[in-house]
């Protein structure tokens, strides 16, 4: 399996090659050549795979420079009910993303009973494996740098966490989290985990991520990474939950289902694109998104139009407040038919003009036969949502996951399942959990304490030359 560029300039990798790299080095993202077809009888014998054994499958299809035997040693010690039981204590923790009925042709799959209680701890973890074995291959180290406003940090940090090669630097807005987040963040006290708090918002945060990023002798000579959502091996880990969904939902491979997902960056959804290109019975993705409805624009009009900072807002799904979709291209090269020129042409002109429209082209019909439909959700409407549900089935789902809630049910189909992924538990954002229905959210067992536990972390100014000599003191 080899991978190439969306812009059609870098030479073709394989999987280790790119695993450790964000952009390629034209600037576009990595994507494999072509995707690989699950037939019939693969797919009745993926039924039969637990959680472990399937995410192998999925994976050895899209790595060729990684031996079966490792890919599975990998999977067997990363998806355990010890590592994705922590969350709900009634749902199945045997069974690794559990699927959950709400109400007749209507389910949850439930991605966020992991360490830090969010999905992105289902491909997370597994990037901590697959980092520690890339660099024990040649012998070096890493020192992963990023910034967070809650969940991609907190996710990474328990991935990574006692990995003796790999060290991570996050940066996070000093005071501005919420006092859950900070205490998952800020408690670990691993000597591989460098908690850095910095005097600003967190776009001083990212902005100090990129200026070090941009000094690429910096960057090379202490060895600096990063885990952000383009990551590829991310993404295909993702994949692997849309057919445990599928298996989980349906009795027998005839049948058809939709998914709907809770998006800020495409990551999520594109794992669900791919695999429909795969085969995977999918009828519809549904995009939901939050009043940042970026995406939801785009594919109700065929407009893709980035949002300024002073556009952006800060809601109470605040993982989906984003101003632009990084993964998205990814998306866009498939649907222009896989041409770099294209996709070339297109962000020229986001960069020029900061949008542009597919309507008018050829390639719109692409977009309507692609399977997506998309809405959007506002404040209100997640209160209510997690209300409703909750005061039918006493379960409470998070503001992120209401958001896909909302969503799914304006796309309800006789006959087709509908699947949303939960992407977050509850207790992640009590504030908004109390407004919806005046109580604190449920908190799973081993997080009673959180708040309580001793935390460690450095506080820095908004000060690239500071952070820089931060890191040549503690990288190695
Ligand atoms: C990251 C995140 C999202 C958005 O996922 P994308 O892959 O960026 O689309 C949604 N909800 C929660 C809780 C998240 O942490």
């Amino acid at each position: 399996m080899k991978y190439v560029s969306t812009r059609g300039g870098a030479p073709e990798a394989a999987f280790l090659d790119i695993l450790l790299s964000g952009l390629a080095p034209d600037g576009g993202l990595y994507l494999p050549e072509s995707y690989p077809k699950v037939g019939r009888a693969e797919l009745d014998a993926w039924r039969l795979l637990p959680y472990a054994g399937l995410a192998a499958a999925v994976l050895r299809r899209f790595i060729s420079d990684i031996s079966a035997v490792d890919i599975e040693a990998l999977c067997e010690r990363t998806y355990t009910a010890q590592v994705y039981g922590q969350g709900r204590a009634d749902s199945d923790a045997a069974q690794i993303a559990p699927l959950r009925w709400l109400q007749p042709g209507l389910a949850l799959l439930e991605l966020s009973n992991g360490p830090t209680l969010a999905f992105k701890d289902m491909a997370m973890q597994l990037l901590g494996g697959l980092f520690e074995y890339a660099l024990a291959r040649t012998g070096e180290e890493l020192n992963i740098l990023g910034a967070t406003s809650g969940d991609t940090g907190s996710a990474a940090e328990y991935a990574m966490r006692g990995r003796p090669a790999i060290r991570v630097f996050m940066l996070s807005p000093h005071g501005r989290m919420s006092a859950f987040q900070r205490a998952q963040m800020y408690s670990l006290t691993d000597a591989n985990i460098f908690n850095i708090a910095v005097e600003g918002v967190f776009d001083d945060c990212q902005d100090m991520v990129k200026a070090v990023s941009n000094d690429l002798e910096f960057k090379r000579r202490l060895r600096i990474g990063t885990v952000n959502s383009i990551n590829w091996a991310r993404v295909v880990a993702q994949v692997v939950y849309y057919f445990k969904g599928y298996f989980a939902a349906t009795a027998t491979n005839d049948e058809r289902v939709s998914f709907a997902v809770p998006s800020g960056n495409f990551g999520n959804v594109l794992a669900g694109w791919i695999a429909k290109q795969m085969g995977l019975p999918i009828e519809r993705l549904v995009l939901a998104t939050n009043e940042n409805d970026v995406l939801d624009e785009f594919f109700r009009t065929g407009r893709y139009r980035v949002r300024s900072a002073a556009e952006t807002r800060a809601t109470s799904s605040p993982s989906m407040d984003i101003s632009k979709a990084s993964n998205f291209e990814r998306f866009v090269f498939d649907i222009v038919g896989r041409d770099a020129t294209t996709v070339r042409a297109l962000w020229r002109r986001l960069d020029e003009q900061g949008s542009f429209d597919l309507a008018s082209t050829p390639h719109w019909q692409a977009v309507k036969d692609s399977g997506f439909v998309s809405g959007s959700s506002t404040h209100v409407r997640r209160l209510v949502t997690i209300r409703e549900l909750h005061a039918r089935t006493g379960l409470v789902i998070d503001p992120h996951t209401a958001d896909g809630v909302k969503v799914a049910r304006e796309h309800q189909a006789q006959g087709v399942p509908m699947i949303c992924l939960e992407t977050a538990l509850p207790a992640k954002f009590a504030e908004t959990i109390i407004e919806a229905i005046g109580r604190e959210p449920p908190r799973p067992a081993g997080y009673a304490d959180l708040e309580r536990r001793p935390q460690r972390f450095a506080v820095l100014p908004a000060d690239v030359a500071r952070l820089k000599a931060y890191l040549e003191a503690h990288a190695r």
